[in-house]
Order: structure tokens, then C-alpha cells, then sequence
């Protein structure tokens, strides 16, 4: 569990993270998604106690990172994988930090080999590529067998071998009922991956919710073709302001995309007054149109 209570983070004039609570579950893939300079990376530096708050506070099971006695055996932590001498070999590398837990030799095997890095264990970090220390670094992230794991863009790097062994292992360590929190630019990765999505805009929460709910939330449409679509159209438009027509791109009037109402009632529409439908289809939204709709006003105000 990780608990965010009013945490705001100002460099200088700049708030990077402005008054945010929010509660990371466990048992869950939780997904940190937003823009850039949104506040993803300064919150995370700030659960692992790598910055300080200017107000707020944000604790792991409770307890601040600070006061925490074992840090390696609460969380693990992927935030920059770059951060390994380059002269060392992965496996002593893996060693040094154990040996600061009394962590054994055989858990540093364990490691070593769920994280798929046995061929180059004994090669210099330095000659890593991207994907590699993306490895060793979830590896040391898993060396304490913590119950909390914080990772910044986990699969940045990876190949697509790779990017869904970090998903299944993600998915896996969070049905142990461990704590998982990763932050991603790829949304439809996060889609796949995360049960959970908060979005940061701007160093606020614009959004809290199951990845269910936030996919169906205002997204979902409904694409209608027919010969008299613009007869249907005035028909389900009739006394509902809230609903949003939008014409489909092929532009020959015979059919239209509606948000705010479901396929059945557009056909039951179409059948009282005996129209002809040609096409009736859900389409659900995104996590990525989701995504654009809630940052729409972020993009705007940094492009302005
Ligand atoms: P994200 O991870 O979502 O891209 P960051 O947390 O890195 O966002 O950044 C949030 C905002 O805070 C950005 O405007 C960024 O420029 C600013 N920022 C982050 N770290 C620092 C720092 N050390 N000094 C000054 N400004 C910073």
C-alpha cells in the first residue's frame, strides 16, 4: 500500500506535484500514466524518499521511506536503470546490494534467472544494452523480495519478448498480493498491463479509477450506416443535448459515430420508425482515447 495525503512537491516557483492524495492498492498493477513533466517521475522520487516534500506526505505500509529499516525487503525500486557502475559485472553488481541486506548468494541466482540474465551475468554493465539493464535493473528491484515495487517505465527498451515477460511478471507479482506501481508513455501497454490508472496532469490527479471504468468512461461510441442516417440522427438527437454526433469520415452521409447512448437504443430507434440499418456497432474506447480526452487540456495549455 502506498498513501499519498495532500503531497506537493514546489521546485522553486515550479509545483512539479500540487496537494495530491491518492492510495495504491495492493494486489493490483496500478498505472501512472500522463504528459510529460505531469509529476509521474517527482512522485515517484518522492515514495522512495530520493526527494523530500515541500508539504504532504507519502508512506509505504505506513511507514516513510526514511524509517524504513530494510528498504530493499519493502520495495523494489526501477526509477533509473542507468544508476550501475559500468565496470562491474551484473552478478557483482546484484552482490554488492545484497550484501547491504544480508541478502544470500542463492537469491542472487533466483534473481539472476527469473530476470533471464544468466548469459551475461558475469559481463560488464557497461557493454549492457537498453533492454539488459532494463533487466538488471527489475532484478535488483525483486532482490528483497519486497512487497512494493515502484517501477518508472519498466519496459522502456525491451523487445516484444521482453515487453510481455515484464507484463506477465508485473501480473504475477501482483496476484501474490504485492503492491505494483509502474508508470508508462505506451498506453495500450498499460491497457494490457495495469488493473488501476491514476493520470497526473500538470502535478494533479485528473483521474483515479479502474482501467474498466476509465475506458468506458464517456468513451465508448456507437458507429450507425445507414440510407437514412440523417433521419435517425435528428431522431436520437431529439431531447438529448447530451449526446455527440460526429459524422464518420467517409463523408457520404450514410452513417454517423454516437457517444452518450448504447447500440440498443439507437436500434430501437431505427426500429419504431422503421429505418433501415446497414450498421449497429460498439466500438469501446481506448485507453489511449481516454487518455487524450483527460490530457486534452494539459496538451493545450503547454502548446499555448
Ligand atoms: P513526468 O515524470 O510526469 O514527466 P516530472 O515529475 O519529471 O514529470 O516533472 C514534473 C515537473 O517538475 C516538470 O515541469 C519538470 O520540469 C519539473 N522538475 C522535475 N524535477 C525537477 C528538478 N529537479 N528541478 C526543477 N524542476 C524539476
Amino acid at each position: 500500500m502506498i498513501e499519498a495525503r495532500g503531497l506537493t512537491k514546489h521546485y522553486g516557483a515550479k509545483k512539479a506535484v500540487d496537494n495530491v492524495s491518492f492510495t495504491i492498492k495492493p494486489g493490483q498493477v496500478t498505472g501512472f500514466l500522463g504528459p510529460n513533466g505531469a509529476g509521474k517521475s517527482t512522485s515517484m522520487r518522492l515514495m522512495v524518499g530520493l526527494d523530500k516534500p515541500s508539504a504532504g506526505t507519502v508512506t509505504v505500509n505506513g511507514e516513510r521511506y526514511s524509517g524504513l529499516r530494510a528498504p530493499l525487503a519493502e520495495i523494489g525500486v526501477l526509477l533509473d536503470a542507468k544508476g550501475v557502475h559500468p565496470g562491474r559485472s551484473a552478478r557483482s553488481h546484484l552482490r554488492a546490494l545484497a550484501a547491504t541486506h544480508g541478502i544470500s548468494d542463492a537469491r542472487v541466482n533466483e534473481v539472476i534467472e527469473l530476470t533471464g540474465l544468466e548469459s551475461v551475468a558475469n559481463k560488464r554493465v557497461g557493454g549492457f544494452s537498453l533492454g539488459m539493464g532494463q533487466r538488471l535493473g527489475i532484478a535488483a528491484a525483486l532482490l528483497g523480495d519486497p512487497k512494493v515495487l515502484i517501477l518508472d517505465e519498466p519496459v522502456n527498451g525491451l523487445d516484444p519478448d521482453g515487453v510481455l515477460w515484464v507484463r506477465n511478471l508485473l501480473r504475477h507479482l501482483a496476484s501474490e498480493g504485492r503492491t505494483v506501481l509502474l508508470s508508462s508513455h505506451l498506453m495500450s501497454e498499460m491497457a494490457q498491463t495495469a488493473d488501476h490508472v491514476i493520470v497526473l496532469g500538470r502535478g494533479r490527479v485528473v483521474a483515479d479509477a479502474p482501467i474498466s471504468d476509465f475506458v468506458g468512461n464517456g468513451t465508448a461510441r456507437v458507429t450507425v450506416r445507414s440510407p437514412q442516417a440523417a433521419e435517425l440522427a435528428s431522431l436520437v438527437m431529439t431531447g438529448r443535448p447530451d449526446i455527440d454526433l460526429q459524422p464518420l469520415d467517409r463523408g457520404d452521409g450514410q452513417g454517423f459515430s454516437a457517444a452518450g447512448l448504447t447500440a440498443a437504443e439507437i436500434g430501437e430507434v431505427a426500429a419504431v420508425n422503421g429505418i433501415v440499418l446497414h450498421e449497429l456497432t460498439p466500438v469501446t474506447g481506448s485507453l489511449e482515447d481516454a487518455y487524450l480526452q483527460l490530457t486534452r487540456d494539459e496538451l493545450e495549455y503547454a502548446a499555448g
